[in-house]
């Protein structure tokens, strides 16, 4: 078979100028490159005729020498079979290792920045096992307080058919034909270069030729496990408990990743969180709010009473210090806030509004100072229409 010419192998014509000479070894080199083709012994040997091509081609002097004598005007072993007869040519008949040595080189700066040239293969590289998020819905009286709680959560157990191989039993793994068993491949953009976990063997550098039937390859078979989850007291709505090493499995002796345990704070009916206070509405009759009383209060830590001051208004806030929710951190309780609601009384007798028309009028014969909000309303909205 003839052998092929430098210009048949960059596929350009004879006459092609320096930049088709130049974009032709490009895009062949990046298509044969050792890295991207693991183990290819083809492409190999391709990769080397096409940098010795472009080695000749691209330099002037060289080239001509070739386009007049064939590869025996460029080639060392060539020219020394025909007893030196090229001498004259100088220094571009003898092309010594580093000539070429240094046109790869430039040419490998060139497509990869910083100069470098095919790196050697690297070992199967340790993958931590992926992170699991776990939602947990608990109530306000747990965040509150704090406790301990069993959850079930998925875990992953070897499989006891394969032994955790991943292969049909009996048969064995083969080494990954994507990366040749490097567990990393080169991906270029045309311009940098980064080294990548092999996508097909997940960097072990090997593969399940004949799935285990009962992991399905995976070495692994997902199950369940029971943890305990300590809830610290003042625990609010998103945040997250990290349970280290309760992930996913690593692979090739890769740390496993870690378990989320994320909080959802189911709504009350009583009380509403703000940070480490709570607030709820308080309905109280309107003669305990005009006369004043006890009345009992719900609190995370069970029933209290608090007082109601004499001629107390719809809309007033009391607070009870410390009887909100304790911090995280700082370990300060918050506070309890009391919106008072003042409630009309329903489904009134006969006889009872015949009371409140009573006292109605017994009201008006005092004046104004028995409704002092009324009394500035009406004042504001003679203003309004004056
Ligand atoms: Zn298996
Ligand atoms: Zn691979």
């Amino acid at each position: 078979m003839a052998e092929q010419s430098y210009y048949e192998i960059l596929g350009v014509e004879r006459g092609a100028s320096q930049d088709d000479i130049k974009k032709a070894y490009r895009r062949l080199a990046m298509k044969y490159h050792p890295d991207r083709n693991p183990g290819d012994k083809t492409a190999e040997e391709k990769f080397k005729q096409i940098g010795e091509a472009y080695a000749v081609l691209s330099d002037e002097q060289k080239r001509a020498a070739y386009d007049r004598f064939g590869k025996a005007g460029v080639d060392p072993s060539a020219a020394g079979g025909a007893g030196g007869g090229f001498g004259g040519f100088g220094g571009f008949g003898n092309m010594g290792g580093g000539d070429f040595q240094s046109a790869f080189g430039d040419i490998f700066a060139d497509l990869f920045g910083g100069g470098r040239g095919p790196r050697g293969p690297q070992g199967p590289q340790p993958i931590r096992g992926n992170d699991i998020r776990f939602e947990l819905e608990i109530s306000l009286e747990d965040a509150a307080h704090g406790r301990k709680m069993d959850i079930r959560v998925p875990a992953w157990d070897s499989c006891s058919t394969c032994h955790g191989t991943g292969c049909r039993p009996g048969t064995h793994r083969k080494s990954c034909p994507t990366c040749g068993g490097t567990g990393t491949v080169r991906v270029s953009n045309g311009i940098f270069h980064v080294q990548q976990t092999c996508p097909h063997c997940q960097g072990t550098g090997q593969v399940v030729s004949d799935p285990c039937p009962d992991c399905q390859g995976s070495g692994y078979k997902r199950t369940a496990r029971v943890l305990e989850v300590s809830i610290p007291a003042g625990i609010d709505d998103g945040q997250r408990i990290r349970l280290s090493g309760k992930g996913e499995p690593g692979v090739n002796g890769g740390a496993p990743g870690d378990l989320y345990v994320q909080i959802r704070i189911k709504p009350n009916d009583v009380f509403e969180r703000d940070g480490d206070d709570l607030h709820m509405d308080l309905p109280i009759s309107f003669v305990t709010a005009a006369l004043g009383g006890e009345v009992e209060v719900p609190t995370l830590d069970g029933k209290s009473r608090i007082t109601i001051p004499e001629g107390t208004q719809g809309g007033k806030t009391f607070r009870l210090r410390g009887k909100g929710i304790v911090n995280m951190r700082t370990r300060d309780p918050g506070d309890l806030f009391l919106h008072i609601s003042i409630e009309t009384p329903v489904n009134l007798t006969s006889k009872q509004k015949q009371l409140l028309r009573d006292f109605e009028s017994s009201i008006k014969a005092g004046g104004d100072k028995h409704n002092p909000k009324t009394t500035s309303f009406f004042d504001r909205m003679k203003n309004l229409f004056k």
